[in-house]
């Protein structure tokens, strides 16, 4: 079946995003010339953080931000990259800070998180921005940026008023599935986390309005599942062996069966092309946004 007017396009959405942050960043320049600064801590040599922290780079470049760098080598201590954070909370032109995760096992995680101060921390993980997404403070809260992405993807395809819908979030992580339910409970949806234990997890996303899938398990969700109408965000970034594209060869699927569940789904994101695009997208949202609140500027609109 053709995806043709259910497929709902990340990448140009994305580009959407991007452009206004752009825009919005040339205003804040003329208006009050502060530019926008994202600083990157990336720890170690790990091949995949390195081209996702090139990528957001070039894209932080694209919207008009100082952008930088920091590469420390995989053997710096937990105090050094605890003062490299504390050295860029202290730093007027950085309005947004991110420390690419995974780091080495000797650093512990969640305690360089807790140093980044909360009106930097654009990727939300610090509890003071965890605290105020869960009590319903969405418009000062930095949200992680895939849920906030995806609820733009929602928006896009539902229009803004979501209330009374019935969502069904499969998956219950702090980067993703938590946040998403937040962001839906916020907006009025009636909301279920469905993880690991869930019972009859079929006939549970059969009842949803809106299904996010982000359980990391290729093709897991099945079009039977999906309720006729259904919008549906896959989250999904799953590697498998595609041996009809050559010897060795492999590809990306997320966690829905897409061709199956086009033809139950109103709206569905593909893998890739949906959801992905997003979560850089709205990284450049959060550094702008800010640094509007740090020049006490408006903020942009997504
Ligand atoms: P995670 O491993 O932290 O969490 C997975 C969740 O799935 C857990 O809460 C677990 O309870 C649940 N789960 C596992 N098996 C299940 C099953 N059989 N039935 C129901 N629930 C089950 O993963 P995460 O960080 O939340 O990421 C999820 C997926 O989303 C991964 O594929 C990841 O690569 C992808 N992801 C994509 C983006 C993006 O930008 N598109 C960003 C973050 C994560």
């Amino acid at each position: 079946m053709s995806d043709e007017g259910k497929r709902i396009d990340g990448k140009l959405i994305a580009e959407d995003v991007v452009a206004i942050a752009k825009a919005h960043t040339e205003k804040l320049v003329a208006t009050k010339g502060v530019v926008p600064g994202l600083a990157v801590i990336i720890v170690g040599e790990d091949p995949a953080s390195q081209v996702y922290v090139a990528s957001k780079g070039r894209k932080a470049k694209e919207c008009g931000f100082h952008s930088v760098q920091h590469t420390l080598p995989a053997d710096t201590s937990e105090a050094d990259v605890l003062t490299q954070v504390q050295a860029l909370n202290e730093d007027a032109a950085i309005h947004g800070i991110l420390v690419q995760l995974p780091l080495p096992k000797h650093i512990d995680e969640n305690k360089v998180i807790q140093t980044i101060a909360p009106e930097k921390d654009v990727d939300g993980f610090h509890y003071m921005n965890v605290g105020k997404l869960g009590t319903g403070d969405v418009s000062s809260a930095f949200v992680p940026c895939t849920p906030t992405g995806s609820m733009i993807l929602i928006r896009r395809v539902l229009g803004d008023d979501l209330s009374g819908l019935n969502a069904v979030v499969i998956g219950r992580s702090n980067i993703v599935g938590k946040p998403m339910a937040s962001l839906l409970l916020s907006a009025n949806c009636t909301v279920t986390i469905a993880h690991s234990r869930t019972k009859d997890l079929e006939g549970l996303t059969r009842t949803a309005d809106i299904v996010v899938a982000a359980v990391g398990r290729p093709e897991m969700v099945k079009g039977s599942w999906i309720k006729k109408g259904a919008t549906v965000i896959d989250v999904g970034i799953n590697r498998i062996d595609a041996p009809e594209r050559g010897e060795g060869k492999t590809r990306l699927v997320g966690d829905v069966d897409y061709q199956d569940a086009l033809d139950h789904a109103a709206h569905i994101t593909p893998v890739p092309g949906g959801v992905g695009p997003m979560t850089i997208a709205l990284l450049m949202g959060a550094t702008i946004t800010s640094a509007c609140r740090h020049a006490d500027f408006e903020t942009p609109d997504f």
